[in-house]
């Protein structure tokens, strides 16, 4: 598939050059970093160094990283190690974030996928048990980004702690975790260019947190388990890379979406009126089956993802889309095209060459 076309890359990026070359430093580094001689504390630098460049993405201090096996689990540990048993989160949240315990409650969403902050204020002002409140800075499906500060804001007048999982955010806008004021913020790094199965929790100074992984005390007894030390340099070493190309994505979607809206009647693009990734669009079509669609388009060579969840073989309609008002025929339409750092204008033109054989082949059926 070497020409083919991968607009795919909210389910995961390629990994960058940089982080392929640091991954395999890394993995010639002997020893353990916990271990006291020589090879161990060569194999501690190699952790700490990618800590700083971790924390540097994100404008957060190196002792403040939790290295996880990525954005699912630090997305648990923030949620299940917070020692808060009340957790409220938005509609549109991964699962990892949903299923992390139960009773969750729920924060409504609007037509365009952002939280009511007044469903928050409300619903935070019903209990006097204190709260952890989950909210996500960019979501994966749509790329709408949640008013995070603000919800931080009113979850501290009620004595909440907050935690935002900025896994589809990071790499693709500017992430600063003073300023989001957060407790816990959850980051992966196969979706800016490291490798897979690596992720880290940035904790605030002071933020409650037991770990859920127990044994050895790596991580501050955070998370126990040997580090992952290939992994943890290619993140570093990705997130340097990416932080010095964050601006490059916004362009080739909106020329994408121009194209696509003047070709195509009746076309929705989900969260267009919200704050948005600038590499993510939805697309949904009246009357066309995104599986089907990301098949064809499959098969010419060019990798899309259905805006819709898929579970035991069977395809469900996303629940992002159905919290924000779409009815289950519209949500199953929706394909997702999502844009990263190895996209060209190139790439976008023989997606457009593509949507309109689509179309035509559509009229004439
Ligand atoms: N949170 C969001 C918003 C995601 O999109 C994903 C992955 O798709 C995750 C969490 C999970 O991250 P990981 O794949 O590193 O476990």
């Amino acid at each position: 598939m070497t020409d083919a076309v991968y607009l795919d890359h909210n389910a995961t990026t390629p990994v960058r050059p940089g982080a392929a070359r640091a991954a395999m430093a890394a993995m010639s580094q002997v020893g353990n970093a916990s271990s006291v001689h020589g090879f161990g504390r060569g194999a501690r630098r190699y952790l700490e160094e990618a800590r700083e460049k971790v924390a540097a993405l994100v404008g957060a201090q190196p002792s403040g990283i939790v290295f996880t096996s990525g954005g699912t689990e630090a997305n648990g540990l923030a949620i299940r190690g917070c020692g808060r048993r009340r957790v409220l989160a938005s509609a549109v949240e991964h699962p990892s974030v949903l299923k992390a315990r139960p009773n969750i409650e729920i924060l409504p969403v609007d037509g365009e996928g952002v939280i009511d902050l007044r469903a928050l204020d409300r619903l935070l002002g019903t209990s006097s048990e204190p709260a952890l409140v989950s909210l996500m800075l960019a979501n994966n499906e749509t790329g709408a980004i949640q008013p995070v500060a603000e919800a931080a804001a009113i979850a501290r007048r009620h004595g909440a702690l907050v935690h935002c999982d900025a896994v589809q955010a990071a790499g693709k806008i500017p992430v600063h975790f003073p300023t989001l004021a957060v407790d816990f913020l959850t980051i992966s790094a196969h979706k800016l260019g490291g490798p897979a199965g690596v992720g880290a929790l940035v904790l605030a100074e002071g933020a409650p947190l037991a770990g859920v992984v127990t044994g050895g005390g790596q991580e501050r007894g955070l998370r126990a388990g040997t580090e992952n030390l290939p992994g943890i340099s290619g993140f570093g070493a990705a997130a340097l890379e990416a932080s010095a190309g964050l601006a490059r994505l916004e362009m080739p979607r909106d020329h994408l979406e121009a194209e696509v809206r003047a070709l195509t009647p009746g076309v929705r693009i989900a969260s267009a009126g919200a704050a948005r990734l600038p590499n993510t669009s939805c697309l949904l079509v009246p009357g066309l089956s995104a599986a089907s669609l990301v098949m064809a388009f499959d098969l010419a060579g060019v990798a899309l993802s259905a805006g819709s969840a898929c579970a035991s073989g069977k395809t469900a309609a996303s629940p992002v889309l159905k919290a924000m008002g779409f009815a289950e025929a519209e949500a199953a339409s929706a394909v997702r095209i999502s844009l990263g750092w190895t996209t060209t204008a190139e790439d976008v033109e023989r997606f457009l060459l593509r949507w309109r054989a689509e179309l035509a082949r559509r009229a004439a059926a």
